[in-house]
């Protein structure tokens, strides 16, 4: 067992509900939480608790400056160039909306194109489409390599200046494909256009620096990276965010406001509208305290050389058939012949392993790969041996009640 899986008994949810281990592996769809992160939220939601930024009292003073705190951890975690380039939001889905809507609705007009990718989660095309429907700008859609990667020479090839975004999967939820980020990049920026990435994938498993991946838009889920839900981080370049108009009107997000006209503030609080999400950032601050601790890099190859295992395995069980690439971070997707997947999830589950069976919000992906569904089992830093091992048993359980 690796020192990074030996924190198994820091995540009080990875027991079953009589004490037994409890095989988790759909961290891709939400981590399991450290107890550090579950006693933050507890503190926060207990004797620490007050509002943040209006209160004249020492609790809501004290509460501010732990907020803030936490917007000043995410920035030093991803490498931002300043705290006042992160927005706090309730997610990935909400970051990319807020996006679609600000910056879209303010620079897309008719003719205009955004280039997505076919493994695109359902939230980085939705609220594009939409978007796109609002203005008449027009969607491009960038193929995968065979083995299931975006394929940058394709995105390469057919950028023209009429595209004004690019929005990639860092990583795919499905495939666990990495994009080649600075590739993507430069030949987004050679037209002019900017560049998001979804980062839910890549946060909670890899080492980030927005100066060095040198994209324009990032955002991720907090409740993926051994946080809780409710709280997500986009990340704009400060001139970005600045010259983006408010997506929520209402308390917080304004400078001064009369019946006549209201003026709003600077961000991130012109994207903050409301009392925003406090003990959730609170508690995404002792995640990315606990994750780093443990280095990302470190994390990294833990999950890697899990999927690798795991590869090697059920690639010598023939009614095996896997998706995406031999290198992935942390994620695999694969099928059973004549076994629909949810069946394989709910004999898993008697077995106590817990996998995703499903089109994991990414349809287009499924049309591509020719499936309806596929199960996906994806590992965390509390992943090791013990739970392939589980997978396995289950697999072979399962073909011996469908053989
Ligand atoms: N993008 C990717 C790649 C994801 O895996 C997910 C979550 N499955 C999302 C976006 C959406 O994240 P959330 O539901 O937390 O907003």
């Amino acid at each position: 067992m690796t020192a990074i899986s030996a924190r198994k008994a820091d995540f009080p949810g990875l027991l079953t509900r009589d004490g037994k281990p409890w095989h988790y592996l759909d961290t891709a769809a939400t981590a399991q939480k450290p107890q550090a992160v579950i006693d933050a939220m507890s503190r926060a939601l207990g004797p620490d608790y007050a509002t943040v930024h209006r209160g004249v009292y020492a609790r809501s003073a004290e509460m501010t400056l732990a907020y803030e705190a936490a917007r000043r951890r995410v920035a030093q975690f991803i490498g931002a160039a300043s705290e006042t380039e992160i927005v706090f939001v309730r997610g990935a889905t909400e970051g990319i909306n807020l996006v679609a809507s600000s910056w879209g609705g303010e620079n897309l007009k008719p003719g205009d194109r955004i280039m997505l990718s076919q493994l695109e989660h359902h939230s980085n095309i939705v609220p594009w489409q939409m978007v796109a429907e609002r203005t008449g700008a027009k969607i491009d859609v960038c193929p995968l390599t065979e083995d299931g990667r975006i394929d940058l020479d394709w995105l390469e090839a057919k950028l023209t200046e009429k595209h004004k975004l690019v929005a990639l999967a860092h990583v795919s939820n499905v495939l666990g494909s990495v994009l080649g980020a600075k590739r993507a990049a430069k030949a987004a920026h050679a037209v002019g256009a900017k560049l998001l990435l979804d980062g839910c994938q890549s946060a909670p498993r890899m080492r980030l620096d927005m100066g060095e991946l040198d994209c324009d838009f990032f955002v991720f889920s907090g409740h993926k990276l051994y946080g809780p839900t409710g709280i997500g981080v986009l990340w704009a370049r400060e001139e970005l965010l600045d010259a983006m108009p408010p997506w929520q009107g209402g308390g917080s997000m304004i400078d001064k406001v009369t019946f006549e006209k209201t003026t709003y503030a600077p961000p991130p609080q012109r994207f903050e509208a409301g009392t925003p999400m406090i003990t959730e950032a609170i508690a995404l601050r002792a995640a990315i305290d606990y994750v780093e601790q443990l280095r990302m890099e470190r994390l990294y190859e833990h999950e890697n050389g899990l999927v690798r295992q795991a590869r090697e395995a059920l690639s010598q069980i023939n009614s095996i058939q896997l998706f995406g690439p031999e290198s992935s971070a942390g994620i695999l997707s694969f099928a059973m012949e004549g076994v629909h997947p949810h069946d394989l999830g709910t004999i898993l589950d008697e077995e106590n392993v817990a996998i995703r069976a499903g089109h994991h919000c990414a349809q287009p992906l499924m049309e591509h790969l020719d499936v309806p569904a596929t199960a996906r089992a994806s590992f965390g830093l509390y992943s090791d041996e013990s739970d392939i091992a589980a997978l396995l048993r289950g697999i072979e359980r399962t073909q011996r009640i469908f053989g």
